[in-house]
């Protein structure tokens, strides 16, 4: 009787232990699949982009872009819009890109059909406008500019156009070819994530956008480097192997806005060494890279997304900031002609 009894609680007891985890995990399932569900929500950014566009094709769009906004005529382009419809249909391979295409969107868009109705049925039409938006959305729009008049005095003046820079101060030569994905040896095994420019130690180096400085000073890999993200969060610019010694422009600080078309530093070969200030690079050049960030923890991961911009060199070679010495002393450069961007955060 005794022992059956006992026999009776046992089972009772692993009975309420068995129920007891039962009813747990199920909150337990039932809450992490709750909480793993706003995740995915959260999650729902661009996780990679493969930046083929042409920079024949950058330049037939920015064109409608701009001479529609600088005329009264009544369609507006926006290039980032036509660029997005033709990677749609060409499944954003570009390396058959045809004008005729494009003529034929424009004709379409003249005859008053809407961009929303053309592309309703295209797949992939919304992926292409927000990753060529982050990559392209600080390039055209407003700006101000200072240029001289017949009386050679400096005036501001309003203009809608390309209002990114060549990187490579005007009047200052360089050459380049398409090196992304080239494999590199210093250090671990990996690839070339952006576009060298050779030039002439000392070459003033320009911001091609407006932005907050993110990283400045020593870098193993990129020797003095400079970063610096848009305003708008989406794009970070690194410009590496400055010249040593004498790495930056005057008075650059962490944290600092820079106008596009500044100067921020000077073409080098430092780099390749965890020693400061050592130039172990073999040809001088700039290492210029264009990292695209949809979500902050695509940073410092294994899912950074660097974009080839040699089609961007090449199309921003018709827009390039003139400098003079502006400190003899130390040998400083500045932009000759100011500049005002539309919606500009700076505070100087
Ligand atoms: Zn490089």
């Amino acid at each position: 009787m005794f022992i059956k009894c006992l026999k009776i609680n046992k089972t009772i007891i692993i009975l309420s232990f068995i129920i007891i985890f039962i009813i747990v995990s199920s909150i337990f399932l039932f809450f992490s699949f709750a909480n793993s569900d706003d995740n995915s929500e959260d999650k729902n950014y661009i996780k990679w982009v493969d930046f083929n566009v042409t920079s024949e094709a950058m330049k037939l769009t920015s064109k409608l872009d701009i001479e529609s906004h600088n005329s009264n005529s009544e369609v507006k382009y926006n290039w980032i819009e036509l660029l997005a419809y033709l990677a749609a249909q060409n499944g954003g391979n570009f390396d058959n890109f045809k004008k005729s295409n494009l003529d034929y969107l424009v004709s379409q868009l003249e005859n008053g059909e809407k961009m929303s109705d053309l592309t309703s049925n295209m797949k992939f039409y919304d992926y292409y406008y927000e990753a060529y938006s982050a990559v392209l959305s600080g390039f055209i729009g407003n700006y101000s500019i200072e240029v001289e008049n017949a009386e050679n005095e400096k005036i501001m003046e309003n203009r809608y156009g390309v209002k990114a820079f060549l990187p490579i101060a005007k009047n200052y030569s360089f050459s380049h070819y398409d090196d992304f994905g080239n494999s590199r040896s210093y250090g671990f095994k990996r690839v070339h994530l952006g576009n060298d420019l050779m030039g002439s130690i000392g070459t003033p180096i320009i911001a091609v956008e407006s932005g907050i400085i993110e990283h400045l000073g020593w870098n193993q890999y990129g020797g003095w480097r400079i970063g610096i993200r848009s305003f708008d969060g989406k794009r970070y610019y690194y410009y590496a192997h400055l010249r040593k010694n004498h790495p930056y422009a005057e008075g650059l600080e962490e944290g600092m806005t820079v106008k596009a078309g500044d100067v921020i530093g000077y073409l080098g070969m430092t780099g390749y060494s965890t020693k400061e200030n050592v130039n172990n690079i073999n040809v001088p050049h700039l290492h210029f890279g264009m990292q695209l960030i949809f979500d902050e923890s695509q940073i410092d991961s294994p899912n950074e997304i660097w974009i080839d911009v040699y089609q961007i060199i090449e199309f921003l070679k018709q827009n390039r900031s003139e400098v003079y010495q502006s400190n003899t002393e130390t040998k400083d450069y500045s932009r000759k002609y100011d500049f005002i961007e539309e919606n500009f955060e700076g505070g100087d």
